[in-house]
């Protein structure tokens, strides 16, 4: 039997949706239809669907997308000058190029390539500035959900203390920032980390960003702790699963996020808001 809530992310993304569509109108409107550029170079077939997802995701709230699909033979310098046309054209408001790329190809040089204005995934260095300094920028789509996912337990983070299981540059490491801003004491565990549970079983909430499942167990949860489970794997039966024991620890917890229906929809709803975000910023310059 569950103890722990339920929290979740379809429902939650359904009405986040739902305004991104409002606010999409808004602003069409107003002459300002927002926009979203997705740029895809090779034949990866997850990345594929991704890149569907996305540009589908955009088509059903009212936002305009372009889709730019390239052969893996593409130069660097050729992927630079379309991202350079792309920061210029006044109908984008987001650029997504989506990861990996293909290994000719510098992924840094073309993250930081891409105008700050127009970051929406969050991923350059001076977007992670300014979410290190507090300044207002753009927030890695998955952690942002996070925090959304988070809030809809009502429980205030002021002086809780938050376990982040990873510390990679786009999920572990801006998660913790993220929560350390909403006044989390934030603890970062990585695979250096001797003993995980030591951590976890002090903490008010986890996030598990790892990308092996069965990481979080059951004797690892204080009793009530807010558990989100970012992680996407693959169970013995080939079924999508996370990186935390669900069944078990599901018993422990006070709030869960399931796998799939958690984070999941959260990531592509929250490059939606970032792109609006961006319109909206867009349109109150032009007034
Ligand atoms: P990543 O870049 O591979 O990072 C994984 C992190 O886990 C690293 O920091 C690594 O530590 C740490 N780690 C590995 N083994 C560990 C262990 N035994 N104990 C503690 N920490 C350990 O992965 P990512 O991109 O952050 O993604 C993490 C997971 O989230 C993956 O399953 C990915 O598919 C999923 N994901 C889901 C979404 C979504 O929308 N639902 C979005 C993004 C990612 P080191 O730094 O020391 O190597």
């Amino acid at each position: 039997m569950t103890t722990a809530q339920l929290i979740d992310g379809i429902a939650l993304s359904k009405q986040i949706r739902a305004e991104v569509g409002a606010r999409a109108a808004a602003l069409g409107a107003r002459g300002h239809t927002p926009g979203l550029a997705v740029v895809l170079v090779g034949e990866d077939p997850a990345s594929q669907v991704y890149v569907r997802n996305k540009v589908r995701a955009c088509h059903d709230h009212g936002l305009h997308s372009v889709f730019e699909k390239y052969d893996a033979t593409l130069s660097e310098s050729d992927l630079l000058a379309r991202i350079a046309a792309l920061n210029d054209d006044p109908a984008i408001h987001g650029i997504l190029v989506q990861m990996p790329l293909p290994k000719h190809i510098n992924p840094h040089r073309v993250i930081e390539a891409i105008s700050t204005a127009k970051d929406v995934d969050g991923y350059s260095t001076l977007s992670a500035g300014e979410l290190m300094t507090g300044l207002p920028g753009f927030r890695p789509c998955t952690p942002y959900g996070c925090m959304k996912l988070i809030e809809t337990t009502g429980v205030n983070l002021r002086g809780k203390h938050a376990v982040v299981i990873g510390r990679s540059n786009t999920v572990g490491k801006p998660m913790a920032l993220l929560l350390l801003q909403a006044n989390a004491s934030v603890t970062i565990c990585h695979s250096a980390t001797p003993d995980v549970g030591v951590h976890t079983r002090q903490a008010d909430v986890v996030v598990a960003a790892v990308g092996r499942r069965n990481t979080l167990t059951a004797d690892m949860v204080k009793p009530g702790a807010i558990v989100i489970d970012v992680g996407m794997n693959r169970n013995d039966e080939g079924k999508l699963c996370g990186d935390v024991d669900f069944a078990a620890v599901s018993q422990v917890a006070g709030h869960i996020t399931p796998v799939p229906g958690g984070v999941g929809p959260m990531t592509i709803t929250m490059l939606l808001v970032n792109t609006i975000e961006s319109a909206e910023r867009t349109a109150a310059r032009r007034v």
